[in-house]
């Protein structure tokens, strides 16, 4: 019966490109073929875009911008709560495509609708609460007249590790603030973007408003439509390589951009915490996504009287761990994205052990079919491993000790990256000041998770700049413009 379903939903997703209300081939009629990480196998061959069908995208979003800023924000709201509407419909559907073609076990693909969906429904109903001022200026002689617009066509660059939410949280706010987009997600899972984009077109977005491209191309073809002058946004979501690459490319037309760059999370524990929740905290940090998400703890920074406890308890946890592909029931752990991933994983992990490190759990790739690496804990990681600091991308905890609040801090600081921290405390005064001390864009306090649609997500320092979601969120697609006029009275 799943594999009926899965053959039905795969042989409906849209596999050509979508612009200006068509779906197109490659102008090539080049193509790209989409794997199961799980299985290695091909599930769907999609249009290869090149640099001329990333130019005729941004066309029709130019085409589409200036009727599309001027239709009513009701209109625009409502829009996206029919997507939102179309998409609960559909999330069986939706969740099912995910696990597909990204491996998360499917109780974590439904988690991902549902976040992933809010974001139409929170960008709906902000679109009608832009605003603007007006009053005196100080001297009494003029009134001030602040607006807010959309800025323009606007390119989306997403990444593969979260397929749904990546692109609702960058197309619900471009779309509620009157931008117009070329959407481009990973070529690793292009399916759920144009799943998602055939919603909105059902919900009657009107043409050339959201338009996408799928390429294995994605340097050259990116690269000629932010050098376009008729561009002024990028927002990209992905590593912190290729985002420093494009805010250089950006720079030469000055585009607004909104950079979701790398993570490399602390989470760390006092030994006045409540072990048990952090314990539990910790297994949702690290092993959400397989390990795969920008905001995964990367380093457990654990107080020295804990930390053999926390390790013995959540290895006890991690080896009851099921790793299977992500449609079967019972799975908790399904594969990596591609063997690429699978070997960086390994090295990672061999780097810190030889440099010291105890294996608690796991340690291997998993032999056969498929991307897989079995869940991991290593205590007692030596400074300087690799692995406290690159970004992991995969399900292993690696665990280091501190004496007192003050080295805690350090140590958590101590990456070049900002996005997230975690901190698990009873003392209410301590999680105040971690609040002020740890140099990050978000924090849980005593919580595993943070992402909500209702809040401001992003980093500090080389993790990102701008926040998605949130009041803030549709401020990255809207400029302010500024008018004096003399004051009537004078
Ligand atoms: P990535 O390799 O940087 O790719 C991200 C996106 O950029 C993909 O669509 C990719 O397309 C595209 N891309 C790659 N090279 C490009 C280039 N030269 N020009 C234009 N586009 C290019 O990252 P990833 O491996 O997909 O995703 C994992 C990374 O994303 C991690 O570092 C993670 O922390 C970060 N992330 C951050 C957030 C956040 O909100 N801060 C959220 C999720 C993920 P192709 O792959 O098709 O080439």
């Amino acid at each position: 019966m799943t594999a009926e379903r899965e053959a039905a939903l795969l042989a409906e997703v849209p596999k050509q490109l979508f612009i200006g209300g068509h779906w197109v081939d490659a102008a090539s009629g080049a193509t790209l073929d989409v794997d199961d990480p799980a299985t290695g196998r091909v599930i769907a061959t999609i249009a290869d875009a090149g640099v001329d069908d990333g130019a005729r995208a941004l066309d029709a979003a130019v085409a589409a911008q200036e009727s599309w800023a001027a239709t009513p924000p009701r209109v625009r709201g409502e829009i996206l709560r029919g997507a939102f509407d179309l998409l609960q419909e559909r999330k069986e559907d939706a969740a099912l495509l995910m696990t597909v073609e990204m491996g998360k076990p499917l109780a974590e693909a439904r988690g991902e609708v549902a976040y992933g969906g809010e974001f139409l429904r929170w960008f709906s109903e902000e679109a009608v609460r832009i605003t603007g001022r007006y009053g005196s200026n100080p001297e009494g002689t003029g009134r001030m007249i602040v607006t807010q617009r959309p800025v323009g066509p606007a390119f989306l660059i997403t990444p593969w590790n979260f397929p749904l939410a990546m692109a609702t949280r960058k197309l619900a706010p471009a779309i509620a603030a009157g931008c117009t987009s070329v959407i481009k997600p990973a070529a690793l899972t292009p399916l759920t973007t144009l799943f998602l984009v055939r919603l909105l077109e059902e919900a009657g977005l009107p043409a050339g408003v959201v338009n996408v491209i799928t390429t294995t191309a994605s340097g050259p073809v990116s690269g000629a439509i932010i050098a376009d002058p008729r561009l002024r946004k990028l927002s990209f979501t992905g590593s912190t390589p290729v985002g420093v690459r494009l805010l250089k490319q950006a720079a030469d037309n000055v585009l607004k951009t909104s950079m979701e760059l790398g993570g490399n999370a602390p989470f760390v524990v006092f030994d006045d915490a409540d072990l048990d929740k952090a314990v539990e905290g910790a297994l949702q940090a690290k092993f959400r996504n397989i390990g795969q998400a920008c905001t995964a703890a990367n380093r457990f920074i654990v107080h020295e009287a804990v930390a053999d406890e926390f390790g013995r308890r959540l290895a006890e946890r991690v080896k009851a761990f099921r790793i299977g592909r992500g449609t079967e029931e019972g799975v908790t752990i399904g594969p990596l994205i591609d063997d690429k991933a699978v070997k960086k994983v390994g090295s990672l992990v061999s780097d810190a052990v030889d440099r010291g490190a105890i294996l608690l759990a796991g340690g291997s790739a998993v032999q056969g079919e498929g991307s897989f690496f079995e869940p991991t804990v290593l205590d007692g990681v030596r400074a300087g491993s690799d692995i406290l600091r690159e970004e992991i991308f995969g399900p292993v905890v690696s665990i280091i000790r501190f004496t007192d609040e003050a080295d805690a801090i350090a140590q958590a600081n101590a990456t070049e990256y900002g996005l997230v921290g975690y901190v698990y405390t009873q003392d209410l005064a301590r999680g105040q000041r971690l609040i002020d001390a740890l140099d990050t864009g978000m924090m849980g306090l005593n919580t595993g998770v943070v992402s909500n649609a209702a809040a401001p997500f992003g980093g500090v320092k080389q993790s990102g700049l701008g926040r998605e979601g949130g009041a803030e969120g549709i401020h990255e697609y809207l400029e302010t413009k500024y008018v004096l006029t003399p004051d009537p009275f004078a």
